[in-house]
């Protein structure tokens, strides 16, 4: 009888915790109203101000505790919070705009919610929820924490849960944001008066190049054209002065000069751009410590350039191999050198990382294990701001799900637990199958650091066929998948879906690249499936320069129409070679280029192709046609004419067909080129000959205009 009278007492008060709800007292409403609607989610009752019910969840600290916490919201930086509670009382404090904010979300991670993707929010039960006895102090290690991904662009929830800043952010902080020369002084409007305000290369001041920061007019111009763009947007902070994206400093005798002065050309853009600083010293300005302008100013030099606090630097390994971290891998002691010496000089430092594939963004690229190291390096030797370069605010790639999450989790703390990250992570949003994809992620992870190959942002999975993309490898990524399918339900299937996308692409792109083995119709049917489902996710590109999914499966198919083409294969033969490295191809093999010139294309470099394809005497035909690869950011053109002959002696040719390719201006984008002759009648003949003509030289409008071009082909089929 006693113990039916304790169980019924017992019952009694846990449904009295349960029905009491949890006050909420906050003057910013719309805030506390999340946090109202996300407990009440997981069946926690809440209510508004109202008496005191005996758990009270305060946004901003109330008076009567100040002076107990007041020290700790003293050390509070911009974003930082504070979550303290005695399991009666709870309060969410932060500094600025967004702190309050940010302890909200951390205080829902305590208790168990988690938001993977925009779309993959868990919400525990919380109807026994107890407020926790707790004093949590946290502030951001970077002041700026921007991942420039989907997500964080697309989902102001998950930029906020996560702490982020958004494209949108930098928009309102930065008036100008980078490769700014051009900008403030477009060569539209000033070359033609004044070519000699623009860098001297080659004999040429060059359009497209960078400033002549010598010239005292370009100084005076450009800090006009600053001034004027910082009065139509007085609230923007940060205003970068920056070169463009090429490497042609001025070459003229006095930019040498001050090369020599100041310590190189980054001591003479620091001392350029630390005058427009101090012109402006209510504004912070940026400028670029990237390719030729990474190495910090020699500290030998005569008159090292002293840089002003409202200088900040904006530095960038984008060099930097990711298979190690960049604070112990042997190849990257350039690196760190060059950071440590900027240290030196400022704390004004903003770092600028890249953590994606660059050139091929479906490539899993398994940096994840250089992901904590790097940004505690990063930390460690004067970043503030961190921008983490990932496939753009609106791409959707490889590994994005996981890969956001830990970069915006480690952001915040470099120092957080990443294995518990990590674990949490594969658990929480995948389930069962978790294990599974966590096993590739491992396998792939120790294939790179054991492989020893870099791990390059410009590389292809062609790069990895040794390290994590091995075909054994490959093999067992996709058994670990198929088991990974069956513990899964609808909703994982589509996140183990967007997971394979990357390893299709790997065995797309190594069966082309004759790799792996396959038939026309599997790879077909492979590339079809892929890039359907890369659409229904949301790909825009493929690669940084361009390339939707169906544009990518055209190519395939183009590709496997030569690749796998059954009609009769004759000897070509060259009369003069082609131009190594890119001269060990042949015109005859059955293998043709895909979208990657290293492979399987034949490179000419300003000399003419001249191909003598030995024929059947017995053959007809109708048809010759051939590729070329066009790529004018690595010099390579489109050949100015193509010409067809035939011969029955090698001695006397006539002429039967030419075309005349037409470059268009496009300089990044890399695209293959067909060029076909059709001949009205059939021909019959025993020799046939291709010549292609390159450009006499790279026009006038691509920087290195006036040197030789490239023509690069493949295979010369005859139908
Ligand atoms: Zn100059």
């Amino acid at each position: 009888m006693r113990h039916w009278l304790i169980l019924l007492l017992t019952l009694c008060c846990l449904t009295a915790c349960q029905q009491k709800p949890i006050r909420i007292c906050a003057s910013d409403k719309e805030t506390a109203m999340q946090l109202k609607t996300l407990l009440e989610q997981g069946g926690c009752r809440t209510r508004f101000g109202g008496r005191d019910t005996g758990r009270t969840i305060y946004f901003g600290l109330p008076p009567v505790l100040q002076e107990q916490y007041q020290p700790l919201v003293d050390s509070l930086c911009e974003d930082g919070y504070l979550i303290v509670g005695d399991g009666r009382d709870l309060v969410l404090h932060g500094k600025g705009e967004k702190g309050t904010l940010y302890a909200m979300y951390s205080f829902l991670e305590m208790m168990g919610y988690r938001l993977y993707t925009p779309d993959a929010m868990v919400v525990p039960d919380v109807s026994r929820m107890e407020l926790p006895v707790c004093r949590k102090l946290s502030n951001p290690a970077f002041r700026y924490r921007e991942v420039a991904y989907y997500y964080p662009n697309h989902s102001q929830l998950y930029a906020d849960w996560h702490h982020l800043h958004s494209m949108a952010d930098r928009d309102s902080l930065f008036g100008m944001f980078v490769h700014t020369f051009g900008r403030l002084l477009p060569p539209s409007e000033y070359y033609d008066a004044q070519p000699e305000w623009y860098s001297l290369n080659n004999g040429r001041r060059m359009r497209d190049g960078q400033l002549c920061l010598s010239n005292p007019e370009v100084f005076e111009e450009l800090c006009q054209r600053l001034s004027d763009a910082m009065s139509r947007r007085p609230e923007a902070q940060i205003w970068s002065v920056s070169p463009n994206d090429n490497y042609n400093v001025c070459e003229c005798a006095e930019c040498r000069h001050l090369d020599s002065l100041y310590g190189g050309h980054s001591g003479t853009l620091m001392w350029f751009v630390g005058n427009v600083a101090r012109r402006f010293p209510d504004k912070t300005i940026s400028t670029l410590a990237y390719q030729y302008t990474r190495q910090a100013p020699l500290a030998t030099a005569s008159r090292p350039p002293a840089l002003p606090d409202n200088l900040q630097v904006m530095l960038c390994p984008i060099e930097a191999g990711r298979e190690l971290p960049i604070a112990t891998s042997p190849k990257e002691a350039s690196f760190r050198k060059d950071m440590a010496d900027w240290h030196q000089l400022t704390d004004n430092i903003f770092l600028w990382d890249y953590v994606v594939q660059f050139r091929n963004f479906w490539d899993p690229f398994p940096n994840l294990h250089v992901l904590q190291p790097n940004l505690q390096f990063f930390r460690n030797n004067g970043a503030q701001m961190m921008f983490e370069q990932g496939t753009g605010p609106h791409n959707v790639s490889s590994w994005m799900d996981i890969r956001c999450y830990l970069i915006a989790k480690l952001l915040w703390n470099p120092d957080a637990d990443i294995e518990a990250l990590m674990e949490d992570f594969f658990q929480g949003y995948y389930g069962e199958a978790g294990k599974y994809v966590k096993a590739i992620v491992d396998t792939m992870t120790r294939a790179v650091v054991d492989g020893g190959e870099r791990l390059n942002i410009y590389g292809y999975p062609v790069d990895a066929v040794e390290t994590y993309l091995q075909p054994q490898l490959l093999q067992q990524y996709d058994s670990l998948m198929a088991q990974a399918y069956t513990v899964a339900d609808s909703a994982v299937r589509e996140r183990l879906r967007f997971f394979q996308l990357a390893l299709d692409f790997a065995h797309v792109e190594l069966q082309a690249a004759g790799l792996m083995p396959t038939t026309e119709e599997s790879l077909r049917t492979l590339a079809d499936d892929m890039t359907k489902d890369m659409d229904r996710y949301g790909v825009i590109m493929m690669m940084e320069m361009g390339i939707k999914p169906r544009k990518y499966y055209d190519n395939l198919c183009h590709y496997a129409d030569k690749a796998f083409y059954a009609g009769p294969r004759h000897p070509v033969s060259l009369r003069q070679p082609a131009t190594a490295p890119y001269a060990t191809g042949r015109l005859d093999d059955g293998r043709v280029g895909i979208l990657d010139y290293r492979y399987d294309w034949l490179g000419f470099w300003g000399d003419t192709l001249d191909a003598t394809m030995a024929l059947d005497e017995t053959e007809t035909f109708s048809s010759v046609s051939l590729d070329f690869y066009f790529y004018p950011l690595s010099w390579i053109f489109l050949p100015q004419r193509v010409a067809f002959y035939v011969s029955d002696d090698m001695k006397t040719w006539r002429q039967v067909g030419e075309e005349f390719p037409e470059s268009p201006e496009i300089l990044a984008t890399p695209s293959i080129h067909n060029v076909t002759f059709t001949a009205d009648n059939s021909l019959k003949a025993k020799y046939l000959r291709v010549v292609a003509e390159p450009l006499p030289e790279i026009p006038s409008w691509h920087r290195a205009a006036g040197s030789k071009p490239w023509i690069f082909t493949d295979e010369i089929f005859v139908k």
